[in-house]
């Protein structure tokens, strides 16, 4: 039984620098997408910290329901807040 690595090295010179360009690339594209998601995560402590300041002077409220259950006391109600000035939505209790 040959290993994965004998496999590939019985393949022709185009074949294994095609292989080896993939993985490589494939290696830069993981290294990217985990520096973007850590970047993120730093954005998204930012808005947090942002949002948090913010005292939604202008807060828009939509009353929301979910009524018509089979068992009534599943309905409910709530409303739907959000803040144009810095993005944060958030429920409330009606
Ligand atoms: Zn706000």
């Amino acid at each position: 039984m040959k290993t994965e690595l004998e496999k590939f090295f019985e393949l022709d010179e185009d074949e294994q620098k095609r292989i080896f360009t993939s993985y490589q690339s494939k290696k830069a594209i993981k290294r990217q997408y985990e520096f973007i998601q850590s970047e993120l995560n730093e954005r998204m402590i930012e808005l947090k910290v942002l949002q948090e300041e913010c005292q939604h002077p202008m807060a828009t409220r939509f009353n929301r329901s979910d009524t018509g259950n089979w068992d009534r006391s599943q309905d409910s109600y709530w409303v739907e807040c959000v803040c144009l000035d810095c993005g944060k939505r958030w429920h409330e209790d009606q």
